[in-house]
C-alpha cells in the first residue's frame, strides 16, 4: 500500500519570507515588519503565524496539524539567532505575541508582551539587565525584570483567560496608596515583586490554576487567545460596522522583546510621517521615556513631543527621521510607525499607511503629487467621494474654549447645535415654536420619527452605525452621534448627566456627526471652504488654503479622466445656477410637480373638479403659460446644457388638501349654515382619490392617460419655452422623460400625441425635443428592448426600482425594521443609500444592454439618489451609462467618483 503523503501547508512565515503584499496571509503588521526587515530596518527578529492557521483554528475549534512543529523550528531558529532561549532562567529571551488582522482595526485585539518571564527567568532578566550595563543600576534592573513580570501577569491575565482588568489595576492602585505615589515608575523593585505576589493570587482567584510557569505553554496559551480574540464580541461588532469580512482571521506575530522600560536611556513612541489631521509636513509623535509598550496611548504618563527626543538622544532621533523618510518614499504615502529605543538602540516595531482625516487625504495626496511619488491618477484614486462630501459639511469652530464632554459613534456626518429634548412630542413642539432642537434618547425607535424630523440633530447613548437612530438619520440626512455610552439618559426626569454633569431639557449641546464629538453650549459653526470653492468664492489659484489646492487640483484631474457625465436634479431655476457653478453638465430630472403648487393650487382643484371638457381645457390652458415660464427660467440657466423634465408623476391627490381638514372644514361650514357646494366636491374628489397603495396607484404615466390633455399641455409647455428661449439666442436642449412606464404601448400612446405637438410648436425654430422614458418598473426594464423601440434614452430612477424591485414602500420600512435588517447583515448598507448590485442592479444592467441592442444610440442615464453614491457611481460606471444625475450638493461627490472609476478601469502605471 502506498504511503498517503499530504503536503503540509506553511503556517509560520520568517520576517524575512514576508512582505507588505502578503496582507491576506500575514496581516497587515506582519506583512509590514516583513517589508521592514526586508528594507534592512532595525526590526527584532520574529515570525508570524498566518491567517489561515487562524481560519482553520476557528473552524475546527484547534491548532491544525503541523502547527506546533513549524512555530518549534521557528522559535528555534530565532533562539539561534538571538543567542538566547525563551524564558531560560539565566539568560531569558523574551517574545511579544501580538494580533495583526489585514485590516487594522484599533484596540479590537489582543497583544500580550514578555512571554517567556517566570519565576526564575524573571532573575535571569534582573541580573541580564544589570550586567549589560547602560544607566540602570543594579536595583533599576531589578525594578524593570519584576515590572516586566507583572505586566505580563496582567496581559496574560486579561487577554488570555478574561481576569477582569479592573482586578489588576485596583491591586496597582493599592500598593501605590500605601506608598503615597502617583506615578508608576515610582515603585521600587519589591513593591513590583508584591505586585506580583497579588496578581498571581488574582489570577489563581479567576482561573483555578497558577499562573503558567512553562514558556512554551505560555506562548501557546497567547497565541490562541489572539486567534479567539478575533470573534471576540467587540471585534465582530466593529467588522459588521466597518464592512470587515468574518471570514479573514487575524495572524499572529511573535517578535523577540525589546525594552523600552530599561531606564531613562529608554523609551518608547509612535510617529506620523505627516500631520495626520492636516496633512501638513512635520514631525507628529509622541514619545515616553523608561516606557514599555501601551503606555504611550494608554495615558498613564505625559508623553513628550517627538521633537524633545532630538535633546534626549540625538542619534536615535535622527535615524527615526531618517527611517521615517524612507518609509515614506517606499509606501508613497503618510506612514504610522511604533518604535522603542533600548538603552539608546532604536528599534522599529510596527508600520504601516496611517488613517488620516478627509483634509489630509486630500492635502497628503496634492503633496505627493508635488514629490514626485505619485501621478494624479494615483492621487484621484487616493481620495474618495465620503471624504470630499465630509469636507462639504459645515464644521465646527473649535478653539480652547471648547472640549469634547464625551464622544460617540459619528453616526451621520453634520454639525449641529440645539436645545436637549427628550421626546419626539417635545421636539416638534419646540420646533413649530421655531426652536433648533437635539433630540436625545437612549436609542430611537419608530415612535421618534416625528421628532427626528423636528430635530437638527439626534443624539443616543446606546447603539452603533447600524442603530435605528443611525440608519433613519443618514436616510433623512439628519446628523446623528449614537452609542455616546458616557451619557446617563433618564428620559423621565428630562436630563441626562455626562462627566459629572447635569444637561436638563433646554439645555443647549453642539453634536459632531462625523467625529462623535458632544460639547455643552453653543459651539459656532462655519460654512466649509470647499463649498466656499465650488460656488465659484474661493480662487484656487490665488488662495492659501491648502485643501482647496488640493481639491481643485484632484477634481480637475477626475473631470479630464472620467467617462461619466454628471448631470444634476434640479427643479428651479436658483437649483439648476446652483448645480452649474457645482459642475453639473445639465439637469438629469427636473420635477414639475411643485410647478402645481402655491397658489396654482387653485387651478389643479379646477383642473381637477372639472365635469366637462370645457371646464378641464380652460384650467390646463391657465396651467400652462405658468409652467411655459417656470421652464424658460430652467434653459436660460442651463444654456446650451440638455434639461430632462419629467412629465407629472405623483397622484393628483397630493395635490389636494388632505382628507380629514377638508372634511371637518365641510361640517363647520354646514353648521355655519354657509355655501359649501364647492368644498363638498372636492372632498368627494379627494375620497374618489384616495388610494390604499398610492405608490402602486394612479400617477406617473398613468395620470397621463386618464386625464386628457395634461400631458399634452406640459409637452406644450415645454416645447414652447425652448422656442422662446431660441428667439432670445438661449439653446434649449429638452428632454421629455414619461415617469413610471412598464410596458411600450404606454409611452407609444403619450409619445405619439407629444410628437404632433411638438412638431406644431418647433416649426422653423431648430428647437430639437428627445423624447425618453424612466425605467423605474421591473417590467420596463425587463421589457427594454421593445421599450427603447419608442424611446430616445432611458433613465434609471433607481429609487422607486428599489422599491418596486425588493417590495419596499420605502416611507415606511426605513423606520420600522431597516435598522434590524442591518443588524442581522440581511444587507450592509440600505439599499435606498447604494444600489444593489445583485439585484436591483441586475435589473439596470438587463435593461442598458437589451435596450442598446435594440436601438445603438440610446441615451442611458441615471436620476435618483443612487446618482451621488460612490459605490454606485463605480457600477453605472461598469454598466456603461452615459451619465449619472443626483442632486445639486452631490455633484462634485459624483464628479470625484466617476473620474475614480475611469482610473480604477484604466488603471494607472504609477503603481
Ligand atoms: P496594537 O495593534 O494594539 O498596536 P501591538 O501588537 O502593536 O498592538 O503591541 C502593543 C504595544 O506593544 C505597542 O506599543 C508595541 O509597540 C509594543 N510591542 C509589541 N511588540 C513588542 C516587542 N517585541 N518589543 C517591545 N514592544 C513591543
Ligand atoms: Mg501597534
Ligand atoms: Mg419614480
Amino acid at each position: 500500500m502506498a504511503v498517503q503523503e499530504t503536503v503540509e501547508r506553511k503556517y509560520v512565515y520568517d520576517f524575512a519570507e514576508g512582505n507588505k503584499d502578503l496582507k491576506d496571509l500575514l496581516g497587515g503588521k506582519g506583512a509590514n515588519l516583513a517589508e521592514m526587515t526586508n528594507l534592512g530596518l532595525p526590526v527584532p527578529p520574529g515570525f508570524t503565524i498566518t491567517t489561515e492557521a487562524c481560519q482553520e483554528y476557528l473552524a475546527t475549534g484547534r491548532e491544525p496539524d503541523g502547527l506546533a512543529d513549524q512555530v518549534a523550528a521557528h522559535l528555534a531558529a530565532l533562539e539561534q539567532t538571538m543567542g538566547r532561549c525563551l524564558g531560560d532562567p539565566d539568560d531569558p529571551l523574551l517574545v511579544s505575541v501580538r494580533s495583526g488582522a489585514k485590516f487594522s482595526m484599533p484596540g479590537m485585539m489582543e497583544t500580550v508582551l514578555n512571554v517567556g518571564l517566570n519565576d526564575r527567568s524573571v532573575v535571569g532578566l534582573a541580573r541580564q539587565a544589570a550586567g549589560s550595563g547602560g544607566q540602570a543600576d543594579s536595583a533599576g534592573a531589578e525594578r524593570f525584570a519584576w515590572d516586566s513580570y507583572r505586566r505580563l501577569i496582567q496581559m496574560f491575565g486579561k487577554t488570555v483567560c478574561e481576569v477582569p482588568g479592573e482586578e489588576f489595576e485596583h491591586a496597582l492602585d493599592d500598593v501605590k496608596r500605601a506608598r503615597g505615589i502617583r506615578d508608576d515608575v515610582e515603585l521600587d523593585a519589591d513593591d513590583l515583586r508584591g505586585l506580583v505576589d497579588a496578581y498571581k493570587k488574582i489570577f489563581r482567584k479567576h482561573t483555578g490554576r497558577d499562573f503558567p510557569q512553562e514558556p512554551r505553554e505560555q506562548l501557546d496559551l497567547a497565541v490562541r487567545a489572539v486567534f479567539d480574540s478575533w470573534n471576540a464580541e467587540r471585534a465582530v461588532l466593529y467588522r459588521r460596522q466597518e464592512r470587515i469580512p468574518a471570514s479573514l482571521g487575524t495572524a499572529v506575530n511573535v517578535v523577540a522583546m525589546v525594552f523600552g522600560n530599561l531606564g531613562p536611556d529608554s523609551g518608547t513612541g509612535v510617529a506620523f510621517t505627516r500631520d495626520p489631521a492636516s496633512g501638513a509636513q512635520g514631525i507628529y509623535g509622541d514619545y515616553l521615556a523608561n516606557a514599555q509598550g501601551e503606555d504611550v496611548v494608554a495615558g498613564i504618563r505625559n508623553t513628550i513631543p517627538l521633537q524633545e527626543l532630538e535633546r534626549l538622544d540625538k542619534r536615535s532621533y535622527d535615524e527615526l527621521l531618517d527611517i521615517m523618510a524612507r518609509l515614506e518614499r517606499h509606501y508613497r504615502d503618510l506612514c504610522d510607525i511604533e518604535f522603542t529605543i533600548e538603552r539608546g538602540k532604536l528599534w522599529m516595531l510596527q508600520t504601516r499607511v496611517g488613517k488620516r482625516t478627509a483634509a489630509a487625504a486630500f492635502v497628503i495626496a496634492g503633496q505627493l503629487v508635488d514629490e514626485g511619488l505619485i501621478d494624479l491618477d494615483e492621487a484621484v484614486h487616493r481620495v474618495n467621494g465620503a471624504q470630499l462630501a465630509q469636507l462639504m459639511f459645515p464644521r465646527f469652530q473649535l478653539d480652547h474654549e471648547f472640549q469634547a464632554v464625551a464622544r460617540g459613534i459619528g453616526a451621520s456626518p453634520g454639525a449641529a447645535v440645539g436645545q436637549v429634548v427628550f421626546t419626539s412630542a417635545r421636539a416638534v413642539e419646540l420646533a413649530a415654536e421655531g426652536k433648533r432642537v437635539i433630540l436625545v434618547r437612549r436609542e430611537t425607535n419608530p415612535d421618534d420619527l416625528q421628532g427626528m424630523i423636528a430635530a437638527q440633530g439626534i443624539l443616543t447613548s446606546r447603539g452603533g452605525k447600524t442603530s435605528h437612530a443611525a440608519v433613519v438619520a443618514r436616510g433623512m440626512g439628519k446628523t446623528c452621534v449614537s452609542g455616546a455610552d458616557a451619557l446617563e439618559v433618564d428620559v423621565p426626569a428630562r436630563r441626562f448627566t455626562v462627566a459629572g454633569q447635569t444637561v436638563a431639557e433646554g439645555d443647549v449641546v453642539s453634536i459632531d456627526g462625523t467625529t462623535g464629538n458632544i460639547y455643552l453650549g453653543e459651539v459656532p459653526v462655519m460654512p466649509s471652504e470647499v463649498v466656499q470653492y465650488f460656488e465659484g468664492n474661493l480662487d484656487p489659484e490665488r488662495t492659501d488654503d491648502a485643501l482647496v489646492r488640493a481639491v481643485h487640483r484632484i477634481m480637475t484631474h477626475a473631470d479630464q479622466r472620467r467617462r461619466l457625465a454628471v448631470r444634476a436634479n434640479a427643479d428651479t431655476g436658483a437649483d439648476a445656477a446652483r448645480a452649474r457653478r457645482f459642475g453639473a453638465q445639465g439637469i438629469g430630472l427636473c420635477r414639475t410637480e411643485h410647478m402645481f403648487l402655491g397658489d396654482r393650487r387653485e387651478l389643479v382643484e379646477r383642473l381637477i373638479l372639472a365635469r366637462t371638457d370645457d371646464e378641464r381645457e380652460k384650467a390646463l390652458a391657465a396651467l400652462l403659460p405658468l409652467q411655459r415660464a417656470d421652464f424658460v427660467e430652467i434653459f436660460r440657466e442651463m444654456d446650451g446644457l440638455p434639461v430632462t423634465v419629467r412629465l407629472i408623476d405623483p397622484p393628483l391627490h397630493e395635490f389636494l388638501p388632505p382628507l380629514e381638514q377638508l372634511a371637518v372644514n365641510v361640517a363647520v361650514a354646514q353648521e355655519r349654515g354657509e355655501d359649501v357646494a364647492q368644498e363638498e366636491a372636492l372632498l368627494a374628489a379627494v375620497r374618489r382619490m384616495h388610494e390604499e397603495n398610492p405608490m402602486l396607484g394612479l400617477r406617473g404615466v398613468r395620470l397621463g392617460l386618464v386625464i386628457p390633455g395634461l400631458f399634452a399641455m406640459q409637452v406644450r409647455a415645454i416645447t414652447e419655452a425652448a422656442v422662446q428661449c431660441a428667439r432670445d439666442g438661449v439653446t434649449a436642449r429638452p428632454e421629455i422623460m414619461v415617469p413610471l412606464v412598464g410596458a411600450v404601448q404606454e409611452l407609444e400612446t403619450v409619445r405619439a400625441e407629444a410628437e404632433r405637438i411638438i412638431a406644431e410648436v418647433v416649426g422653423g425654430s431648430g428647437v430639437e425635443v428627445l423624447i425618453g422614458t424612466m425605467i423605474e418598473v421591473p417590467r420596463a426594464a425587463l421589457t427594454a428592448g421593445q421599450i427603447a423601440e419608442a424611446a430616445q434614452f432611458f433613465s434609471f430612477g433607481t429609487n422607486d426600482l428599489t422599491q418596486m424591485g425588493w417590495g419596499f414602500s420605502r416611507d415606511d420600512v426605513e423606520g420600522a425594521f431597516f435598522w434590524r435588517y442591518l443588524e442581522l447583515g440581511i444587507f450592509g448598507i440600505s439599499p435606498f443609500e447604494s444600489l444593489d448590485r445583485d439585484g436591483v442592479g441586475r435589473l439596470v444592467r438587463i435593461a442598458a444592454e437589451e435596450g442598446r441592442a435594440a436601438r445603438p444610440d440610446l441615451k442611458l442615464g441615471v436620476c435618483g439618489e443612487h446618482g451621488g453614491d460612490p459605490d454606485s457611481v463605480h457600477f453605472f460606471h461598469e454598466v456603461g451609462l452615459d451619465y449619472v444625475s443626483c442632486s445639486p450638493f452631490r455633484v462634485p461627490v459624483a464628479r470625484l467618483e466617476a473620474g475614480r472609476a475611469a482610473v480604477e478601469t484604466t488603471g494607472s502605471d504609477s503603481r
